[in-house]
């Protein structure tokens, strides 16, 4: 922890970090990280605190007086510009940003995402402090490539596909399309950032998740979230997997996307906060292009490593289809395929993903398992009671 250097071989002196949605899935590995191997210190705000609940209590921990939360709703709540002026980086991790939600609440969506986050790129700028936001791939939308004919050579080429953050357009669809609310949301906040950066000094760092996944993502359905929720992919092939029923496919489960390990994702983060020289000004893709799976051969590879991790028999057809509108319901649409461009990451912080699907999938399927698996066989047998 002593003698901590950045990549250019300064000393790292401690910082006092405003982590916004730090007890979220992303905040709360972040968190850990922080009091295990540094000595900053975290104003945790958020509303919840149930995923960083073993970092706050009891206070014989280590580094008890160095994570302080605040429960705050950034939405209507005067303390937050006191927490933005007394810590030198502020990380704004806090949205709405589960896919369900997108066409079903997307005034939320929108107000989460652009509205909420105005005050805190504002109290930035004003009082002169760094920032780092969480935005998401998401607004680079649908790939040139998705335009091709089905036949076309080019769809091979990466040029009709690869993500770049200086690059590549932001295509979204139709208005009436309403999942597009969250990436336009996301597109016009880093927008207002990178202007503030332009007009006022802002000194700002953008991040873009590529389906970051691991331990204690989103929640399980009826154990520690509605029974009618629908999270993200990795906990609703879970919650699948969890209650021996098939995984559904939207669509056929043909759209294409990246995974990478919370614990890989989480290293680069480090990075851009412990080195603002070179991390200030620039947006950065943080994914594992060498992860690419289609949702459907994703969902055939957690069944195979839950068999393993559980020591259960998959069911004979483990995965059924259904449409986008009975799953999502009217106004969904779909990123056909999410390949990030590691460029400018590795220019800037010689960061590289390392772990392979399989293995974070292993990882994480073990830790679903010994969470929830006792949890939802009493819940399901209390409904078969019922
Ligand atoms: P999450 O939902 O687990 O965490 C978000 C946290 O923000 C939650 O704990 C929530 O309670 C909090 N929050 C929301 N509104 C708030 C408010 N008004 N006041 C206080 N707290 C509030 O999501 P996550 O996966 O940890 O994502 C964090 C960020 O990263 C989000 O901005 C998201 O858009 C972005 N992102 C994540 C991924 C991914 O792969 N996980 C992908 C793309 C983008
Ligand atoms: N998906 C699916 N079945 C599910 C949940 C999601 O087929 O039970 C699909 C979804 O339509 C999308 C992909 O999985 O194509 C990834 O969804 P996720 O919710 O993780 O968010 P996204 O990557 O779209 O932001």
């Amino acid at each position: 922890m002593a003698g901590r250097v950045d990549l250019d071989g300064n000393p790292i002196n401690p910082m006092t970090i405003c982590m916004i949605g730090a007890g979220g899935f992303i905040g709360s590995h972040l968190c850990e990280k922080l009091m295990s191997e540094t000595l900053h210190t975290v104003l945790a705000v958020d509303v919840y605190s149930d995923k960083i609940k073993h970092l706050l209590e009891p206070t014989s921990l280590p580094w008890n007086g160095r994570i302080q939360f605040h429960r705050i709703n950034i939405k209507n709540d005067s303390r937050l510009e006191g927490l933005i002026k007394m810590a030198d980086l502020t990380v704004n991790l806090a949205a709405i940003c589960t896919p369900a939600d997108y066409n079903t609440r997307p005034l939320d969506t929108i107000y989460s995402n652009f509205i909420d986050a105005l005050p805190v790129v504002k109290y930035c700028s004003e009082n002169g402090k760094r920032l780092i936001h969480f935005s998401t791939c998401e607004v680079y939308g649908k790939t040139i490539g998705a335009f091709l004919p089905e036949d076309s050579p080019l769809r091979q080429d990466p040029a009709y596909f690869v993500l770049s953050e200086d690059a590549s357009p932001c295509i979204f669809g139709p208005i009436e399309k309403q999942r597009w609310s969250y990436a336009c949301a996301k597109q016009l906040i880093e927008r207002l950032i990178y202007a503030e950066g332009a007009e006022n000094g802002l000194e700002f760092t953008i991040v873009r998740p590529f389906n970051w996944i691991g331990p204690r993502m989103d929640f399980i359905p009826g154990i520690d979230g509605p029974s009618e929720g629908v999270p993200r992919v990795l906990a609703c092939f879970s919650n699948n997997l969890l209650r021996h029923e098939p995984l559904k496919l939207v669509d056929g489960g043909h759209s294409q996307r990246t995974f990478i390990y919370i614990k890989d994702a989480i290293e680069a983060v480090f990075l851009m906060i412990e080195n603002p020289a070179r991390a200030n000004g620039h947006i950065f893709n943080v994914g594992n292009p060498n992860n690419e799976v289609t949702v459907k051969q994703l969902a055939e590879m957690m069944t195979q490593v839950y068999s393993k991790v559980s020591g259960e028999t998959p069911l004979e057809t483990p995965t059924v289809d259904v449409s986008s509108k009975e799953f999502y319901g009217e106004g969904y649409d779909d990123s056909d395929k999410r390949i990030p461009d590691m460029t400018i990451i590795n220019r800037q912080l010689g960061w590289n993903p390392k772990t392979s699907l399989w293995d974070l999938l292993e990882s994480t399927l073990t830790y679903q398992h010994r969470t929830y698996a006792e949890a939802v066989k009493q819940a399901m047998s209390k409904t078969t009671a019922n």
